[in-house]
């Protein structure tokens, strides 16, 4: 038997909340209830507040339902957040001290130190935090976050290599425009050109990562000691974070062992089979011009990360590269994964 559980997406007009409303479509444990967006939307049905920007139509079912101001009233236990970042903090809280689970794509709550930065196949042990945030923050709710989109990346390409004693890294991404939201970058700046800049991101890159490939021991996160390097930049691809990643180990693997570890990382979400992991959640493509974000992304349901073109490098010991879809993997894709998780451990009530 499946669960049921109703469920909310706090700002679910906006480009990221229309990727929940997607993900969500169908899903066999969780069903989209409620709406909520700003004063702007609120009070109109879903399908008059909302331009609706993804590939086919907008699912059944959501379109009547009336858009909710932000606030917990009638709203399910458990939200899926993808509001502004500029407001997201005091709604996010909001919602957690009513007694809401909150499983935020926003950046607003990553870094905080009794906040989970989830991951479920890297981390799912960071979960244990969530007893403290509660006593301390004197919550009946909880906020779990998501990686950065470029980030969820990096660390998928990396955790598979974490046996090998991970030492320094440099990154360089290769970013797709949905990233930036809608209408995002204008396209006079990104048609047939690369821009290299992305305001925060190489930061939220190094410090993210070292968090979430990091422990938690002793009721507090350790950041995990590697050096991370991270060059930003926007790309004309409309979906799909490329990321070039050169890496220095402590060990002395052979490029067999690594291409076995990247094929061969399992964890939690697909010991449990839960419903939105990949089976394989790291694939290693042997095609020499492979992965390609318009070939590949939309594979396994935009779940997995492909890596490939593993090879000695002069300077630190491999170099790859690492693709995977920013708005499934790095945002929706992944809150619902994170949720799937936290209903398996027994935390949703
Ligand atoms: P967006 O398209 O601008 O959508 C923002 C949403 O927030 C809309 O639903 C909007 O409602 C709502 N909102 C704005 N002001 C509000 C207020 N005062 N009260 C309540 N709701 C309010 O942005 P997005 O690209 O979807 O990004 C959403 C969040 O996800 C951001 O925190 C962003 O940093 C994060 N994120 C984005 C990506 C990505 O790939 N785009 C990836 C990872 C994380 P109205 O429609 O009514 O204005």
């Amino acid at each position: 038997m499946h669960p049921s559980i109703e469920v909310g997406v706090l700002g679910a007009t906006g480009m990221v909340g229309q990727h929940f409303v997607k993900f969500l479509a169908g899903h066999p444990w969780f069903k989209l209830t409620w709406v909520g967006a700003s004063d702007r939307s609120a009070g109109k049905k879903y399908n008059e507040a909302t331009s609706w920007r993804l590939g086919g139509t907008m699912p059944e079912g959501v379109a009547n339902l009336t858009v909710e101001e932000c606030k917990p009233g009638n709203a399910p236990k458990l939200v899926f957040s993808a509001t502004d970042a500029s407001v997201a903090t005091e709604i996010e809280q909001t919602f957690a001290k009513a007694g809401h689970s909150v499983v935020s794509n926003s950046r607003n709550h990553r870094m905080e130190a009794d906040v989970p930065l989830l991951v479920p196949e890297i981390n799912p042990g960071h979960l244990q935090v969530l007893a403290a945030q509660k006593a301390k923050r004197g919550w009946s709710g909880q906020i779990v976050t998501n990686p950065n989109c470029s980030t969820i990346v990096l660390t998928m390409g990396l955790a598979p290599l974490k046996p090998f004693g991970i030492q320094r890294t440099i990154v360089t991404t290769l970013q797709a425009i949905s990233g930036a939201g809608y209408p995002g970058v204008p396209s006079m700046d990104i048609t047939a050109n690369v821009v290299p800049y992305i305001g925060m991101e190489e930061e939220k890159m190094e410090c993210e990562t070292q968090k979430i490939l990091g422990e938690f021991t002793n009721g507090s996160f350790h950041a995990h000691p590697m050096g991370v390097s991270a060059h930003c930049n926007r790309v004309p691809v409309i979906d799909g974070h490329t990321v070039t990643i050169s890496v220095d180990l402590a060990s002395d693997p052979s490029e067999a062992d690594m291409i076995d570890a990247f094929n061969n990382y399992r964890s939690l979400p697909q010991e449990r089979n839960l419903p939105s992991a990949p089976k394989q959640p790291v694939i290693y493509m042997t095609e020499r011009d492979r992965p390609q974000p318009r070939r590949d992304v939309e594979r396994e349901n935009g779940m997995a990360v492909f890596t490939g073109r593993l090879r000695k490098c002069p300077v630190l010991d491999y170099k790859f590269i690492a693709l995977g879809h920013n708005t499934v993997r790095g945002a929706a894709g992944a809150a619902v994964l994170n949720a799937e998780l936290m209903y398996s451990e027994g935390l949703l009530g």
